[in-house]
């Protein structure tokens, strides 16, 4: 447990929740004093981001301005009082971030991944724990025991400021969404992990400016504590991820509008429905352990009559009915096949287990 840990970034003036822009990279000085100033203005920003090194998915693409950004970032801060934050991937980026002005770091998902990179990061941070709050932005993949364990390594550590980003997952195969929020992850993070400030990414899990506000909006919704935006004084003309920045107009606008949800008490008709839908998640349970103990059954049976565990026939057959009764019943289709197929799953384990035992 993370009990002792403390947001990396403090909303203020007056704000229920922290907002942290700022353009995908550093790209001349003329860019980041100008986005920065913009941003200030708005009087909504907390905190400043820029890429300075920029982990690119193919080579060729424009990896980042490099250590003179820190200095444009330094003269932003002091031409704006926006504290600034910049994404490390190496002991040597934390090194020149210390020696520099910056206030926080994040690691990218694409750090995250991997445990060497952390691990490093985590050591070099050891030898200065209090000198920067840290996010930490989910790994690219959807795995939320390497996200927990990235946080770990940096508390380990002994930093305390620390913060997690959820950017969404990528996903083989087309989708609205750079990378599909997969929500249920999120939330099983901060059940597992209650104390940590949760802070959303609209830019990198939409990947387009229009999918950037209703993503922002559905995460407060769901109680994230801020929020995380790509913003470009000229959006159009950025040397990496244009499609999804927004102008610091397009962001005071957008924050002007979005109203956060509070946690708020329930009333007697939510408490009401509540206690049923307690009742009916008791009986769901009880069916679900009645249909387990006739697949059991099933496995003995076959187990008896030399019959292979897995009749692929009447798996395509058992979908194909109940997916069509769900249906009738205005249940989503593919929201439903994982659920029989997680059902299925869990069947042929059982009669798996069975049969290895025999
Ligand atoms: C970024 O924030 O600019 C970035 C590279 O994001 P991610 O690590 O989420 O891809
Ligand atoms: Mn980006």
């Amino acid at each position: 447990m993370l009990t002792d840990i403390i947001p990396a970034v403090l909303p203020m003036h007056g704000k229920a929740k922290v907002i942290i822009a700022g353009p995908c990279s550093a790209e001349s000085r003329e860019q980041i004093i100008e986005t920065a100033s913009a941003l200030n203005a708005t009087g909504k920003v907390d905190l400043f981001r820029a890429g300075i090194w920029k982990p690119r998915t193919r080579p060729g693409g424009f990896e980042g301005c490099g250590s003179k950004g820190l200095e444009w970032l330094r003269e932003a801060k002091a031409a704006t009082g926006l504290k600034t934050a910049i994404e490390v991937a190496s002991a040597a980026h934390v090194k020149e971030a210390a020696d520099s002005d910056i206030d926080v770091i994040w690691l990218g998902a694409r750090t995250t991944t991997n445990p060497f990179a952390v691990q490093e990061i985590a050591d070099t941070l050891s030898e200065m724990p209090d000198r920067f709050g840290v996010l930490v932005k989910n790994p690219a993949n959807p795995d939320i025991d390497l996200w927990i364990g990235a946080i770990h390594r940096i508390y380990n550590a002994g930093v305390r400021r620390l913060s997690a980003i959820h950017r969404g997952f990528s996903v083989y195969g087309p989708s609205p969404y750079r990378n599909p929020p997969q929500w249920h992850i999120p939330i099983e993070l901060h059940r597992r992990l209650p104390g940590i400030q949760l802070i959303f990414d609209p830019s990198h899990t939409g990947g387009k400016r229009e999918l950037v506000r209703p993503l922002a909006r559905e995460a407060y919704e769901l109680g994230f504590d801020g929020l995380i935006i790509e913003s470009h004084c000229n959006p159009q003309c950025a040397l990496s991820d244009a499609a999804q920045q927004i102008t610091p107009a397009e962001l005071k606008e957008l924050l002007d509008t979005l109203i956060p949800k509070q946690a708020g008490e329930p009333t007697t008709r939510m408490a009401e429905l509540r206690s049923r839908i307690d009742c009916l998640d008791s009986r769901l349970l009880e069916i679900i352990a009645q249909r387990m103990a006739l697949t059991d059954e099933i496995g003995q049976l076959k187990l008896d009559n030399g019959i292979a565990v897995l009749q692929p026939q009447r798996y395509e057959t058992l979908m194909e009915t109940r997916v069509a009764e769900a249906e009738s019943y205005g249940i989503d289709r593919r929201f439903i096949s994982s659920l029989l197929a997680t059902l299925h799953e869990e069947s042929v384990r059982r009669q798996l287990a069975l049969h290895k035992a025999n």
